[in-house]
């Protein structure tokens, strides 16, 4: 065989492993420009790529590669090199073409409410949601038999949405008979409150219990909406009991929704739970590198490492850092720099620290926990109402360094003995439970949102 074909083998079986955006993202511009006995010298185009299928793939690759001519046994990566002959556009003909997404009109379905720009071919997998990914792919196999519910938790802009519409729309092509149906708990909710007003409970009930597969979304908007939940509660019953598949996702785990019936819990937890966290920097310049060439531009990498080094934990913010960048090199056709890229995005990477103060910390603790100020400040001793009671004192002494008499204040005019109390057991709870540590997380991060 070879060098070219040989390359062409490996690249067909590692297209086989790993997902079409992750393939493309790392192996576009690849190709063996030397071979020597027992090795296989690889081009690759950038330091980066090299380093990434240096640590990622370079066993799946000499295996491949050993598999086919067993004289390889080492394969070597360098930057940039390539043979006489390399038409490299040529070869890239058989992967997905991108760039023309933009053009692309996307229809929602009215059926399914499912929008085809969220396919698996534009998801880059990671390790920070290589589980729900792994889930997900499960579930395409036998919908309703594996993962029942699935649900799906992580911050905002971190494809959940992406993932959960991917998986509908991989399920309609699969199983076409399948009737499936995703929803925002908004919508649901909504379509809940106009079925009891104009008496047409049944027709949603008939519309919902006979799904082959419910994909809800953001379902800790159902927090303190009785009347939906107990609707959604005997939906869920009457898919789960036929066996039909449930998807659900959330900002947070399940019991961490408060004002969320202890039933539903129960049941959200009684699948598979899985978490999307934050992609580290090799998958973000990753995600970034997909990006731009689905954008068709061609962005210097001290740009792409200046973005993914100074947004960390949005993905949407990613891609509106990138669009910035597209939008400027359409208006002046010229390729944005690193010096002109600073000045672009100024105003969304290098925020002014953010001001925040007791006002803004006592409002997110309570919309968090779905309570008034009043609650707070009430002597109640309730367990629901005593913990964020005890968060805001921990965020006022961590955040913003109050003294404890303040605190007191702040909390309903309770002795600073109390502030101390209750800020050391929230610091003892977040070492000892990592669930907790997790919701604690989040709720920091909607202080400085
Ligand atoms: P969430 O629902 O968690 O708030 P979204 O699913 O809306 O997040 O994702 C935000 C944006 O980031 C979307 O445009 C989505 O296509 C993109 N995105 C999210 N995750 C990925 C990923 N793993 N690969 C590629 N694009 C992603
Ligand atoms: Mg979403």
């Amino acid at each position: 065989m070879d060098k070219e074909n040989l390359w062409q083998a490996v690249l067909a079986q590692i297209q086989f492993n790993i997902s079409p955006a992750n393939f493309s993202t790392w192996f576009k511009s690849t190709e063996i420009f030397d071979k020597q006995g027992r090795i296989v010298w690889v081009s690759v185009p950038n330091a980066f790529s090299k380093e990434w299928i240096e640590n990622k793939y370079c066993k799946l690759i000499l295996k491949i590669l050993h598999n086919l001519d067993e004289e390889i046994k080492e394969v070597k990566y360098c930057v940039g090199k390539t043979s006489s002959k390399a038409p490299r556009e040529k070869e890239m003909t058989s992967l997905p073409v991108f760039g023309q997404l933009e053009f692309q009109e996307f229809k929602i379905d009215k059926e399914t409410n499912l929008n085809p720009r969220y396919t698996f071919e534009n998801f880059i997998v990671g390790s920070f949601n290589e589980l729900p990914h792994a889930a997900t792919m499960a579930i395409i196999k036998e919908p309703g038999l594996i993962y029942n519910p699935l649900f799906i938790y992580g911050g905002v802009g971190l494809g959940k949405t992406h993932l959960l519409q991917a998986l509908g729309n991989e399920i309609v092509k699969t199983f076409p008979q399948k009737r499936v149906k995703y929803i925002s708990s908004e919508k649901f909710t909504s379509e809940v409150v106009s079925s009891i007003r104009n008496k047409k409970m049944e027709e949603l009930k008939e519309k919902y219990r006979t799904l082959d597969v419910l994909i809800i979304d953001d379902v800790q908007f159902l927090a303190g909406k009785e009347k939906t939940q107990e609707e959604f509660f005997y939906t869920f019953n009457a898919l789960y009991e036929k066996n039909k598949q449930i998807i659900i996702s959330s900002d947070r785990p399940p019991k961490a929704i408060s004002a969320l019936e202890e039933r539903l819990k129960s049941r959200f937890e009684g699948g598979m739970t899985a978490d999307i966290s934050y992609p580290d920097f090799e998958t973000r310049m990753a995600i970034l590198n997909f990006k731009t060439q689905e954008r068709k531009i061609n962005l210097q990498e001290d740009v792409l490492s200046y973005i993914a080094t100074n947004i960390q934990k949005n993905i949407r913010e990613l891609e509106g850092a990138l669009n910035r960048l597209v939008a400027y090199q359409k208006l002046n056709n010229q390729t944005p720099n690193l010096e002109i890229a600073q000045s672009l995005l100024e105003n969304l990477i290098i925020s002014p620290i953010k001001i925040i103060n007791p006002k803004k910390i006592i409002q997110v603790v309570i919309d968090f926990y779905d309570l008034k100020e009043k609650d707070i400040i009430a002597k109640s001793r309730k367990k629901e109402i005593v913990k964020p009671r005890q968060i805001i004192t921990y965020f006022l002494r961590e955040e913003l360094k109050c003294s404890y008499p303040f605190i007191g204040k702040k909390i309903g005019g309770k002795d600073h003995t109390t502030a101390i109390y209750s800020y050391e057991k929230i610091k003892k709870e977040i070492n000892k439970n990592e669930n907790f540590k997790n919701e604690i997380s989040l709720i920091k991060q909607k202080i400085y949102s």
